[in-house]
């Protein structure tokens, strides 16, 4: 056995780069591909776009000065010739490719100006004897400076000095029908020749199901003890006294539809429970969350414990604020507003407000999350869009807890999932005294049920799987933007008959600068060719009393048609509104057509979403019209979302640096997703040290990022 390699400074902060920290995550560093040295194809016999290795006698060598200095070398190998070409080179390379020396190339073939060619192929001088290699030649993701050899060096050390012992009892593996950890692993890093490259690189060999199997599994068992300490934090019990609740059930002028009732039923005998509820309530644009996140309030109230709603934009909070003041002031609470853009004495006044209790029920934006608010009695925390917030807002909610701020420390120095399981039973005092918010997140952003299970399981769900009735489905119309007068004059039509009409502007690279320009001038240009309607500008850069005076006025049909920006997206509900054009459709993503669409069709009128979108069509964009005008279903749309752009960005976890599953995909590995989820339970129960010890080998750097 070979030593522990010593590893200087640069190499382990490279190293550190690429997510290793310990030599033990060497092993899990695992090939991208592999480079086949293991057999030579006769030169006669290869193809362009093949990655081969082949053999033969330089018979001629010469710089080319056209079109630049290039080194071109022949090689033939009896049976047919190839040419070798190097548009950087040292003269030392020059000598080693001369003509007369033996060569073996590895590379990948093309036809180029000379015919078939390979460019800046790995060579080596070799004679007859010269053996090949015994197996596939693993190429690893790296980072600039650390080369392949010395990353393969690395791991080859450390697969011969680490145990390589498996987590798995043997009898489960038997039953699941896995081969070891070590045997997989070994493989991995070093295939024998009889493997096909292909099945390893497409991930399909049974060696990679094993690792992405194990992967998964330590996903879902960190979910698991992650849920078990939450069942040891401790929330107060906000019983369903059905005061309150009952009367403003009574009051609607609606009945609620089934999956609202079961919803509430849900969160109900979560809020009674002793450990804070951490639900996700997902239903789709429309489909009434509003309502029911008013009842859970309303229990939370009952118990004369305090809550706060939260929304992303002000707009959206403001429309809370309003529907929840007109369904609860009849019953005598008045709920506060808060917002950042209230003048500083309004904000002073509204905080005291919380901090003394006198407020049940505080709605607003982010300035909720602002240092300065603290609450009285804080017991429920509603957070609408959630996917809108990102994950340390979230980590921030949930540290807004009841009592001492000595609470909210402890809770911020959340240990590492590798320790979670040890301190099972460690019960800090300080738990059992602090209570914590229970949290409600609402999304209509609806995830994929494989990533809910994946990355929420932590949550538990509820789901509004039907539209209040009485709605007629959006028609979706693609229309190029050659066709813009048409739509125009449409839109005028439909005003004129007394409808109402949204014109959503185009998103300019994130810019909000662009994004008010082209608002301006859209509505500018709106106004000028209908001088006859009356036309209302919505975008983010207005302050928020003159945004709700014109969100009222389009309410109140005083504006027929809504020149808006994308701050409309979420959330805004104005039934009489039934035309909407999306302007520019191609830049926008998936789920935020969906959003936008899902403004229009909230009444009983049939209503028209038009697409306007430009030619040329990148591939993507095509893609994602295509589904948008296929399906009006939020969950598929999702579920393609997910295929297009993959989990990171459906989570909105890819720019606060969440590192996502490294090996195994879950639409492709839907099946090992499944298993996992089944052995965690059956892991925890029955082998308790082996879960902790496959805990420790997956996790041992990961925060519980994923787990707010
Ligand atoms: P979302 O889930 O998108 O937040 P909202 O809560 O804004 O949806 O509800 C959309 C509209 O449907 C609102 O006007 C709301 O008052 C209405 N609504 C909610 N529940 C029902 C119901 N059961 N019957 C009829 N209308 C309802
Ligand atoms: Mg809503």
């Amino acid at each position: 056995m070979n030593a522990p390699a010593k590893i200087s400074p640069v190499t382990l902060a490279k190293l550190a780069k690429l997510g290793i920290h310990h030599r033990t995550d060497l092993l899990l560093h695992l090939p991208l591909r592999y480079e086949d040295e293991t057999h030579l194809a006769p030169i006669a016999t290869v193809q362009p776009g093949e990655t081969v290795q082949v053999q033969g006698v330089i018979t001629h060598s010469e710089i080319a000065f056209r079109p630049r200095r290039t080194l071109v070398c022949r090689l033939e190998d009896g049976g047919g010739e190839l040419y070798l070409r190097f548009l950087n080179f040292y003269p030392s390379q020059q000598k080693q490719l001369a003509a007369g020396k033996q060569i073996r190339a590895v590379g990948e073939v093309r036809m180029g100006y000379y015919g078939r060619e390979m460019v800046h192929p790995k060579c080596r001088a070799v004679d007859e004897d010269t053996p090949l290699q015994q197996s596939l030649t693993p190429v690893y993701p790296t980072t600039a400076g650390l080369s392949q050899p010395i990353l393969r060096k690395l791991i080859v050390n450390a697969l011969e000095t680490l145990p390589l012992n498996d987590t798995l009892p043997a009898e489960l593996l038997k039953k699941l029908k896995l081969a070891s950890f070590a045997d997989c692993i070994r493989l991995l890093h070093n295939p024998t020749p009889d493997i096909a490259a292909s099945a390893l690189e497409q991930r399909s060999h049974p060696a990679w199901r094993r690792i992405k199997f194990d992967e998964l599994l330590a996903q879902q068992l960190s979910m698991r003890v992650h849920h078990r300490q939450r069942s040891k934090r401790t929330a107060p019990r906000l019983a369903p006294h059905q005061q309150l609740t009952a009367r403003l059930i009574n009051d609607l002028p609606f009945a609620l539809t089934n999956a609202q009732q079961r919803t509430f039923a849900e969160i109900s005998r979560d809020l009674a429970q002793p450990h804070p509820m951490q639900r996700l309530l997902l239903g789709d644009v429309g489909s009434g969350k509003t309502i029911v996140a008013a009842l859970a309030a309303l229990q939370a109230i009952e118990n004369g414990y305090q809550v706060a709603l939260m929304a992303p934009t002000e707009i959206l909070a403001e429309q809370n604020y309003l529907k929840l003041r007109d369904w609860l002031e009849p019953l005598g609470i008045v709920p506060v507003w808060l917002s950042g853009s209230l003048k500083k004495k309004d904000k002073q006044i509204a905080a005291e407000h919380i901090a003394s209790g006198e407020t049940l029920l505080a709605i607003g934006t982010h300035a909720l999350f602002q240092e300065q608010v603290s609450f009285h009695k804080l017991g429920l925390a509603i957070v609408d869009e959630q996917h809108k917030f990102g994950v340390q807002q979230r980590l921030a909610l949930r540290k807004k807890g009841t009592e001492a701020s000595s609470v909210s420390k402890f809770n911020q120095t959340s240990p590492e999932l590798s320790r979670m399981g040890e301190e099972d039973n460690a019960v800090s005092p300080l738990k059992l005294n602090s209570n914590e918010p229970h949290q409600l997140m609402m999304s209509a952003t609806p995830i994929p049920r494989t990533l809910a299970m994946s990355y929420y399981a932590d949550l538990d769900v509820s789901i509004i799987d039907e539209l209040p009735p009485g709605r007629t489905p959006v028609i979706t119309k693609l229309v190029s933007d050659e066709r813009r007068d048409e739509v125009i004059d449409r839109v005028r039509t439909a005003c004129m008959a007394g409808l109402q009409a949204y014109w959503v502007c185009p998103l300019i690279d994130e810019s909000d600068t662009l994004q008010l320009k082209t608002a301006l001038e859209t509505y500018q240009l709106l106004k000028d060719t209908f001088p006859d309607l009356r036309i209302g500008l919505v975008h983010g850069n207005l302050d928020s009393a003159e945004k709700l005076r014109v969100m009222k006025a389009f309410k109140a049909g005083e504006l027929q048609l809504l020149v808006a920006t994308t701050v409309i997206e979420v959330g805004v509900d104005v039934p009489n509104a039934n035309l909407m054009v999306i302007d520019h459709a191609e830049r926008m993503g998936l789920a935020q057509l969906h959003q936008l669409r899902g403004r229009v069709g909230r009444g009983a009128a049939q209503s028209l979403c038009i697409l306007l979108f430009q030619q040329p069509l990148s591939e993507l964009a095509r893609a994602r019209l295509k589904i948008i005008f296929e399906s009006a279903d939020g969950f598929t749309i999702a579920q393609h979302d997910l295929q297009l752009r993959g989990p990171g960005e459906l989570l909105g976890a890819r720019q606060s640096g969440v590192a996502m599953l490294r090996f195994a995909d879950i639409n492709a590995d839907e099946d090992l997703l499944y298993q996992a989820r089944h052995i965690a339970d059956e892991l925890l129960h029955e082998f308790p040290d082996a879960a902790r010890a496959h805990l420790r080998r997956w996790m041992a750097n990961k925060h519980d990022y994923l787990y707010v």
